[in-house]
């Protein structure tokens, strides 16, 4: 498994910045869940969304998203798992 830096978003969500490879690696299909492009550089995966986003949308969405405390109470109980469900082993910054 590959040991990968978590990074916060400005309202406190996780996320991590992979690649494609890696994307096809856990099975995804390397397209944005949100406007369904083909990512052929950094895939941003966000555990809060379950999703993964291109930088474009990845970029709108710290935009307009909301800190919302139950959010990060949940992220905190559960986001190292789903992270390594993807095949990261997830750590915190130092
Ligand atoms: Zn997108």
């Amino acid at each position: 498994m590959k040991t990968i830096q978590l990074e916060y978003t400005d309202k406190g969500y996780s996320y991590i910045k992979c690649t494609r490879k890696e994307c096809l690696n856990w099975g995804g299909l390397a397209i944005c869940d949100s406007c369904g492009c083909d990512m052929l550089e950094e895939v941003y995966l966000i555990y809060i969304l379950g999703q993964a986003f291109c930088q474009k949308c990845f970029k709108e969405w710290v935009e307009r998203s909301k800190k919302y405390e139950d959010d990060l109470t949940l992220q905190k109980q559960n986001h190292k798992r789903w992270y390594a469900a993807h095949g990261f082993k997830a750590i915190e910054k130092i």
